[in-house]
């Protein structure tokens, strides 16, 4: 690791071309301009491995819910709102866990205040949405209805659908959504990728991009007008990619790179897929693909030459995603040549760590999500939670992981993130939580910097502040490696650089 670095960079055509490290600030020199940095401290981009921009702009842009503290608060900004997608409100970001009484809501609320405008509001994992009549009138789900494979539709004693729609059961009302204008979807990109350059961030692994949105990131990457590097996964759980025919495609700002899988749900909304029960409700969570239609898909997309990223968070959802990885491994599907990604990796039982290593599988981790969910996994899991989140047992055993913040489901900070590796201390609460899976400084900046671009292929060219590689420059007022370890979270973004550009200052210049 040759960072956090001081001293003068210089940077030509979006590459290093010369450091010469000395003490007291950094000077960066790029064909366009100079900038000194008395206080700086240079690090490779940040990138996140793991997050959706598409998203990040909605929430920018649109109806959050993120910090209510229950559902008439929820109501008071539906209220203050226009609707967003047509006639509909569609809104996101509620979690009930952190509401006075936290309980799933129901359509009734939504009801009496909106009977004509449908209303779609989905949880802040994703997992969950929570619909008025007049959206379940338009989907045609009425009383005792059939629940969709890998989802379900809450009802009442009566039989009545309450509102609550869970994985797979959210489509059945989210396909009727009107989809956004050109101009908005534009917006919207553009919004969330400077909001990305402003947490730190040079370089973004997207998620569940859907094949729509991928013309508009083309062309704001061929004009220039992205100020960080995407790195795309498409949604596969319904074949979208092959159904539009895509193929993956490499640009300097543009990467299509990867499929994305979901093997369960989230462990909020009691989805994810466990081997032993829940230890707050009696269920096994759920399973969004069998194995064996997992294998065929994954093994089609690489043939394709697609990276493989599927989402596992529950101890038996990530042994079977490494079941499937082992099979394809062993029909020759080779670590040298083919990129197999873990997303999430929370609850993984000890006796699947090695594997990862062994089977030259990436895990893509959040640890912003371990600090906030923290209560509720205690719940869930009880003593499984000694297993969860376990970021350090997987480096132990040899795992490469990236680091990221599954942003907008939670902020995407940069120094967040690290701060949340190296201390592990929840939300509202002052000591760390199973710190034994606490990670270094020099793990968690790895895990942002030289190691997560192994996850996309590309650690040849980033990661590294030397010579030939890409000029992404993350700038610290803060050497996260000495300060004192409770002033991390105090670190400030001074400047990021992508391609040898400086797209994000605090600086008033
Ligand atoms: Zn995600």
């Amino acid at each position: 690791m040759n960072f956090p670095f001081q001293g003068t960079i210089t940077a030509e055509r979006g590459r290093i071309t010369s450091q010469i490290p000395q003490s007291g600030g950094i000077t960066i020199i790029t064909e366009r301009d100079t900038h000194h940095y008395p206080n700086g401290w240079l690090y490779p981009g940040f990138t996140d491995t793991h997050a959706h921009i598409f998203g990040l702009g909605a929430r920018l842009n649109g109806i959050a819910l993120y910090h209510c503290k229950s559902a008439e608060e929820c109501i008071d900004i539906l209220l203050t709102a226009s609707p967003t997608n047509d006639s509909w409100y569609v809104g996101m970001g509620w979690n009930q866990e952190l509401w006075n009484k936290p309980e799933f809501p129901d359509k009734k609320i939504l009801d009496k205040y909106f009977p004509n405008n449908p209303v779609y509001l989905s949880r802040a994992d994703g997992h969950a949405a929570w619909v008025n009549s007049a959206a379940l009138a338009i989907a045609n789900i009425h009383s005792y209805p059939t629940n969709p494979h890998g989802g379900s539709i809450s009802i009442d004693e009566d039989g009545n659908p309450t509102g609550i729609l869970i994985d797979n059961a959210m489509d059945l009302v989210k396909k009727y959504i009107p989809s956004f204008s050109d101009a908005e979807i534009q917006k919207r990109i553009l919004s969330a990728t400077k909001q990305c350059a402003a947490w730190g961030l040079t370089e973004v692994h997207d998620m569940d991009v859907h094949p729509r949105y991928l013309p508009f990131f083309r062309e704001m990457a061929e004009a220039g007008t992205l100020p960080i590097r995407v790195i795309s996964y498409v949604s596969a759980q319904n074949d979208e990619w092959d159904i539009e025919n895509l193929l993956p495609a490499v640009g300097e700002f543009l990467q299509v790179a990867g499929i994305k899988f979901y093997a369960d749900g989230a462990l909020g909304s009691r989805g994810a897929a466990l081997l032993e029960q829940y230890s707050d409700a009696k269920t096994l969570g759920l399973f969004l693909i069998d194995a064996e239609t997992l294998y065929q898909k994954a093994k089609s997309g690489l043939d394709s030459g697609w990276q493989i990223a599927t989402h596992a968070i529950g101890d038996a959802a990530n042994r079977m995603v490494l079941d499937v990885y082992e099979r394809l491994r062993n029909e020759g599907y080779k670590k040298e040549e083919y990129i197999l990604r873990v997303e999430h990796a929370q609850i993984v039982h000890p006796s699947d760590y090695a594997r990862f290593n062994s089977l030259g599988v990436f895990a893509a981790v959040q640890p912003i999500h371990c600090i906030s969910d923290a209560t509720m996994a205690e719940q869930r899991l009880a003593e499984r939670c000694f297993y969860s989140y376990p970021y350090n047992s997987l480096l132990k055993n040899g795992t490469i992981i990236g680091g990221g913040s599954d942003f907008p489901i939670e902020s995407g900070n940069s120094i967040a993130g690290l701060d949340a590796f190296i201390r592990r201390i929840p939300f509202n609460g002052s000591n760390s939580w199973q710190s034994h899976e606490k990670i270094s400084r020099r793990e968690a900046l790895r895990a942002y910097t030289t190691h997560a671009h192994y996850l996309s292929g590309n650690e040849y060219r980033r990661g590294l502040l030397d010579t030939k590689f890409d000029a992404d420059f993350t700038v610290l007022d803060t050497n996260i490696l000495e300060c004192a370890e409770e002033t991390i979270a105090d670190a400030q973004i001074l400047a990021t650089y992508t391609a040898g550009v400086r797209r994000f200052s605090n600086q008033l210049l």
